[in-house]
């Protein structure tokens, strides 16, 4: 099953050196969830190939501009390409009636039906599941309400091997295979869950830590992740704007991925103020070697042992 997460945008606060406002795109098994979708995200998608009309779930980390104004336009390009299917937007209390506002002072109805799925400030817990995956969200330390989110696998059947089972035998006992359990056919024959099916895989787990100081209120709940995305909005020069702006360091998400000891670290949300992203990643490397930038385009494979989590490569030009 596909898992992975493709960067639209990784700045903070304004566009820099080519560098958008912040927006991923999560993938499991072909489903895709939008993670933040700062402005133009809508353009982002576009030029990446990823289809709105596969988007169902949206996101959003808190109401700064730079994790959300993209969103009306996302939702008013989907209305006027035809959408017809349910949209599920889950972001903070407020979310809802700026976009009802906007409606209706633009006298717009939407072909399609969003359910808003408000996210209290003080809430966590599990927002989001279906059989394969759930949602869960997390309370950060940030000016205003915001959340990170951990899509996390849930525990995956048994895989068949349809060649190892002789003879008839039956849909009730093929699920109970598939759990582990051996069973007897009709004809008393036994079947050992063992020899007919295989180990399904690990649990994956995916961090999406938004706009935060740094904090290890959820260090037990990263424990070896296989993926935690993590704010970097400065360099440890500016340490103390950091503090007083809630936000982090490359250090600080290094130093966090390295006590929850994730499997790789993937830091994001940098400052217009840096021209060029290498001294990031030098300072994470120095605390948690396993780390890559959220380069944008670039699509990161979740659970993939090497540190070089890179599958597909589009090219940018982020040193100028
Ligand atoms: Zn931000
Ligand atoms: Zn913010």
């Amino acid at each position: 099953v596909n898992f992975s997460v493709q960067i639209l945008g990784s700045n903070s606060a304004s566009f820099a050196y080519g560098r958008h406002h912040t927006s991923q795109v999560v993938n499991h098994n072909d489903n895709l969830y939008l993670v933040d979708c700062g402005e133009g995200t809508q353009i982002r998608m576009a030029k990446f190939k990823i289809r709105h009309s596969r988007i169902n779930h949206i996101f959003i980390s808190h109401l700064h501009g730079d994790h959300y104004l993209g969103l009306m336009g996302l939702l008013s390009t989907m209305h006027l390409q035809g959408r017809k299917h349910d949209l599920h937007v889950f972001g903070p209390s407020g979310l809802e009636d700026i976009i009802t506002l906007q409606l209706k002072l633009s006298d717009s109805v939407l072909n399609y039906q969003i359910h808003f799925h408000a996210i209290m400030p003080e809430q966590e817990g599990v927002i989001f599941e279906d059989p394969q995956l759930e949602v869960e969200a997390i309370c950060m330390e940030h000016r205003v309400p915001c959340h990170g989110f951990i899509f996390r696998e849930k525990p995956k059947k048994r895989r068949l091997m349809r060649n190892k089972i002789e003879g008839e035998v039956s849909g009730e006992l093929i699920f109970m295979l598939k759990q582990g359990q051996d069973v007897v056919t009709q004809d008393g024959r036994i079947i050992e869950s063992s020899l007919v099916t295989e180990d399904p895989g690990a649990q994956r787990t995916y961090v999406y830590c938004a706009d935060t100081r740094y904090t290890e209120t959820h260090l037990s709940k990263f424990k070896e992740a296989d993926l935690l995305y993590h704010e970097a909005t400065f360099l440890s020069d500016m340490a103390e704007r950091a503090g007083e702006t809630y936000h982090s360091t490359a250090a600080d998400a290094a130093t966090l991925a390295s006590k929850a000891q994730v499997k790789n670290l993937m830091i994001g949300h940098f400052s217009s103020r840096y021209k060029t992203l290498e001294l990031f990643l030098a300072e994470a490397r120095q605390h948690f070697p396993k780390t890559v930038l959220a380069l944008e385009g670039e699509t990161f494979q979740i659970g993939s042992a090497s540190p070089a989590l890179v599958v597909e490569h589009v090219s940018q030009d982020v040193s100028h």
